[in-house]
């Protein structure tokens, strides 16, 4: 009798590049989102999505043809209507053009956006560079003011001193913008020229097309040659100098900390004026960048459309999990502020302190319990505050507020604890 033969099938695999985000991560992946919204909107910026799919043009003229990005990662293919499309590598190109199709250039401007997206690069996978990344990223479009890359900069420092992240250094670079940058690129043209021979293929295009971008090469042929070249800040024009010293002084007295990198480039025409990125010193090489951004005000008009100013960054979610989880931080966002009413006497005032609290934005839940207080109080241990409400706090109008930090408690007014207990969140969300 003849047995068939089960046929042996290969277990599937994921693709390369591509990485599952299972449950242990996902509390993580929560923070770091949970905590992107909320400094976005405590800016005033609006969460928008945009299609995974493109017409491969909206990257080919915003990104440009000559970047890794649109050169070599895309990921193109036709669809079955034998169109050209692609999955989004970056989040700026599509929401300049949402920008357009959506009419928020019609309303009030600056239009404050942000996203929390995966995006696609075919790049060679390694410890933090996928080819399924993830970007919270943020543009604010319609306003030239050195006050909103300064505005732009805060927002992301914010996201990082909310996640606790130690460690991140700023690196900032002016471009000037199309008055000044060509005399910059010629003078890079003149410092590269006699190194031609020496340069890598690559490079010898860039110096033709695109010499910025000899700044970025990390080949051993070429980043030595970086050492004597020209800084963009020399040649600054009196517009685009007046906006870096506002940019500098802005983040001076938002205490932002600041390194000047004169070789800091975005290779593309359209980048203007600041560009900026967070490096951690926890990644090496090419990876360690956490994110970047800068001015595109040439963008809108590269790609068709009026021309308007514009600001963003991309920030990795990817990379920042890998260097909270190396730096050990706990994955869960603050606890809500308990309110612990010392009896049953003391709830509807708990209930109605707990709504003032809330109606401030601060997550807050009651304890309805009739444990002791001291049980409640064991109970509430994780919490950054806990605010008691006694007999005396009833009837005196008050409340304890406790931060449980510092072990430090005093009696408030309650009109005024939602902005002591605000206080106490603001400095408990800085690093230590
Ligand atoms: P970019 O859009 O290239 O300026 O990148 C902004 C940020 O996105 C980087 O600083 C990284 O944190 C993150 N990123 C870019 N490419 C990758 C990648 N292939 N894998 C993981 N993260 C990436």
């Amino acid at each position: 009798m003849a047995v068939t033969k089960t046929p042996v099938r290969t277990p599937l695999k994921a693709l390369r590049g591509m990485e599952d985000i299972l449950p242990a991560d996902q509390p993580y992946w929560q923070a770091l989102q949970a905590a992107a919204v909320r400094v976005a909107q405590l800016f005033g910026y609006r969460l928008m999505e945009t299609p995974v799919l493109e017409m491969v043009e909206v990257f080919q003229r915003a990104v440009g043809e000559e970047t890794d990005i649109v050169s070599k990662e895309m990921y193109i293919f036709e669809d079955r209507g034998g169109r050209t499309v692609a999955l989004r590598p970056e989040g700026t190109a599509p929401v300049v053009r949402a920008y357009f199709a959506g009419s928020l250039d019609q309303g009030p401007q600056p239009a404050r956006l942000f996203y929390l997206e995966p995006m696609y690069r075919y790049d060679r996978p390694q410890a933090g560079r996928y080819r399924q990344l993830h970007q919270f990223g943020l543009e604010a479009i319609g306003e030239a003011s050195p006050y909103i890359d300064v505005e732009v900069i805060e927002v992301a420092w914010h996201w990082y001193e909310l996640l606790g992240l130690r460690g991140i250094s700023l690196q900032i670079n002016s471009l000037g913008d199309a008055v000044c940058r060509p005399r910059f690129r010629e003078a890079l043209r003149q410092h590269y020229r006699p190194h031609l021979s020496e340069m890598c293929a690559e490079c010898r295009q860039r110096f033709e097309r695109n010499p910025l971008r000899l700044l970025d090469c990390k080949k051993e042929s070429c980043e030595p040659l970086q050492a004597g070249a020209p800084s963009s800040l020399d040649f600054l024009c009196e517009p685009c100098s007046q906006a870096f010293a506002a940019v500098k002084e802005g983040l001076r007295t938002a205490r932002i900390p600041f390194a000047l990198n004169e070789h800091l480039v975005r290779g593309l025409d359209y980048y203007t004026r600041t560009v900026f990125e967070f490096w951690h010193s926890s990644l090496s090489g090419a990876q360690n960048a956490l994110g970047a951004g800068g001015r595109y005000d040439g963008l809108a008009e590269e790609m068709g459309f009026k021309p308007v100013p514009g600001i963003g960054f991309a920030l990795g979610l990817d990379r920042t999990l890998l260097v909270l989880k190396a730096q050990g931080s706990p994955p869960v966002a603050p606890e809500p502020v308990q309110i612990l009413p010392a009896a049953a006497e003391q709830l509807r005032t708990a209930v109605q302190f707990a709504r003032s609290l809330r109606a401030g934005g601060i997550a807050t839940q009651v304890d309805y319990s009739q444990r002791s207080l001291k049980g409640k109080m064991r109970q509430a241990t994780q919490a950054l505050v806990v605010c008691l409400i006694g007999p005396d706090e009833e009837r005196e109008g008050t409340v304890k507020v406790r931060d449980m930090r510092r072990s430090v408690e005093e009696s408030v007014p309650r009109a005024e604890a939602p902005a002591r207990v605000a206080h106490i969140l603001a400095l408990a969300s800085r690093p230590a």
